[in-house]
């Protein structure tokens, strides 16, 4: 007996989704391959995570992921920050002091 009545979100609804339509996510990527603070040229950038062996190092419009600084957060400009797959799986939603005390104890 499911009663379940969670609404459904609709794809495409103009501020109805926390991440932004589709466009929107197009255009965050472009703009975090771009930043000098992650080294972009606009095609690729740094991975500003760095915290797994695996880290891809350089992340492209294809690979980079918009991680949230503050997990949790807005998906605005001041809280996102360019992650390959591997460094945003392995934070997941841990803060990232958890991250700094660790690279500094490496
Ligand atoms: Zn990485």
């Amino acid at each position: 007996m499911n009663c379940d009545a969670s609404p459904a979100r609709k794809p495409g609804r103009p501020g109805g989704d926390h991440r932004g339509s589709a466009a929107s996510r197009r255009a965050r990527k472009h703009w975090l391959l771009s930043q000098e603070r992650w080294n972009g040229n606009g095609e690729s950038c740094d991975c500003a995570l760095g915290i797994v062996p695996e880290c891809a190092g350089r992340v492209t419009f294809q690979t980079v992921e918009a991680d949230r600084i503050v997990p949790g957060g807005s998906y605005g400009r001041h809280n996102v920050q360019p992650a390959c797959r591997a460094c945003n799986a392995a934070r997941s939603d841990k803060p990232m002091s958890v991250f700094a005390v660790a690279r500094a104890a490496a």
